[in-house]
């Protein structure tokens, strides 16, 4: 028997008080395996999308410091549900909220990040034998206001709150059983990995793959702790992301269209170049491979979803320019090494275009393979997945 496991149980495992049961169940059925059980929860269903839609609904800009009070409330109502129910099994549990479990953040409302966790709470509450639930995606700031870690931010908690008691394992429960090699919605020959590097998660993340929060990879990482991905509803398969593992092959193939090309023409001095990119930066719009081409034009990626807000930015302040906007895919190749020898990549590229799609831009590093194309189809897509995952 080990001695301390957290149990992080995603918005689909505990949307309703059917699903909570079975969360108990597994929470009950790791009392085996473990002696201290932390369990960190996310928000019921679609809470937190809901909240923030009704905010919206009464105000176009909320107050940041109001939305974290707001959005915060989510895994507040599920830790005392949670807890009401285990207790009422039998099972001797106790709620907390963020500040209560210690959970000390910076004072970025929204996006806030963990700097420390002060255990003592938790580590009491498990000494006097009880199962202790955290609301996750929450803190508090030096001065005592409510933080959130940004969506999808429970992750981040568990992790962080494994790294901090030093627990021998962090288990991820949502409604998929495991990580994938591509997106079994979109590729039929997707299959589940049974282990993943710390890097290559982190670069499946990155390429916009919604699996886990790209953060609680890095603390995974920083602190050397596995964590394993698993379906709440089966105790069938899981993926244990850790450290490096040494075999060059191809891990997972994301193709992510969430970006779009932004191209400015006109008569512009050099000034300009740098007055834009500033402009976008003081606007936390974030801002990908900006270059100023040869023919007095200047070009960059955003993410798609700050699409408007850059356009009316740019309208306003450069009416002088003409804006044109594009749609690129990015299709991003993982694993360790597989860029080591070029073989994988002139076999990508052969199957580009073999197809006639376009590549407009190539890069590289230690774990992936990044190409970018004006648009790819699903059956190019299945030929690479056939072709370059064993
Ligand atoms: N409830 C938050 C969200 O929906 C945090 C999380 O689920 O991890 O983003
Ligand atoms: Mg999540």
């Amino acid at each position: 028997m080990i001695s301390t496991v957290v149990l992080k149980f995603g918005g689909s495992s505990v949307a309703d008080n059917i699903k909570l049961n079975v969360v108990a169940e597994k929470i009950i059925s790791m009392k085996k395996e473990a002696k201290n059980i932390v369990v960190v929860v996310s928000a019921q269903g679609k809470t937190t999308d809901k909240l923030l839609k009704e905010a919206k609904e009464l105000s176009a800009i909320p107050d940041e410091r109001e939305l974290d009070v707001l959005i915060s409330t989510g895994e507040q109502i599920t830790i005392s549900k949670l807890s009401i129910l285990l207790n009422r099994l039998g099972y001797k549990s106790i709620s907390l909220t963020g500040w209560q479990a210690g959970i000390k953040t910076n004072n970025v409302h929204k996006s806030a990040k963990i700097e420390e966790i002060y255990t003592k709470k938790i580590l009491e509450e498990l000494g006097k034998g009880k199962i202790v639930i955290v609301a996750g995606f929450q803190g508090i700031d030096e001065k005592g206001e409510i933080t959130t870690l940004g969506r999808g931010g429970s992750d981040t908690t568990a992790v962080a709150i494994s790294a901090a008691i030093g627990a021998d394992k962090c288990y991820i429960f949502s409604d998929v059983d495991g990580i994938y090699s591509s997106d079994p919605n979109m590729i039929t020959l997707a299959k589940r990995l049974d282990e993943i590097s710390f890097d290559e998660m982190q670069e499946i993340a990155d390429a916009g793959a919604k699996v886990l929060h790209n953060r609680c990879i890095q603390l995974g990482k920083k602190f050397n702790l596995n964590i394993i991905a698993k379906s709440t509803f089966t105790d069938k398969g899981g993926t244990i992301v850790r450290k490096k593992i040494e075999n060059a092959e191809v891990k997972s193939i994301v193709k992510s269209d969430n970006l779009m090309k932004i191209k400015m023409v006109g008569n512009f001095k050099k000034e300009d170049t740098v007055g834009i990119y500033k402009k976008l930066l003081n606007n936390n719009i974030i801002v990908e491979d900006f270059e100023n081409t040869e023919n007095r034009e200047i070009e960059f990626r955003i993410q798609k979803a700050e699409q408007n807000k850059v356009q009316e930015l740019l309208e306003k302040n450069y009416p002088k320019y003409d804006i044109s906007q594009e749609n690129i895919v990015k299709l991003t190749i993982v694993g360790y090494g597989i860029t080591q020898d070029n073989k994988i990549l002139k076999k990508v590229i052969k199957i580009l275009e073999e197809d006639d799609i376009e590549i407009t831009d190539i890069s590289l590093n230690q774990s992936k393979i990044e190409i970018l194309l004006n648009e790819i189809n699903t059956k190019a897509l299945e030929k690479l997945h056939e072709e370059l995952i064993k």
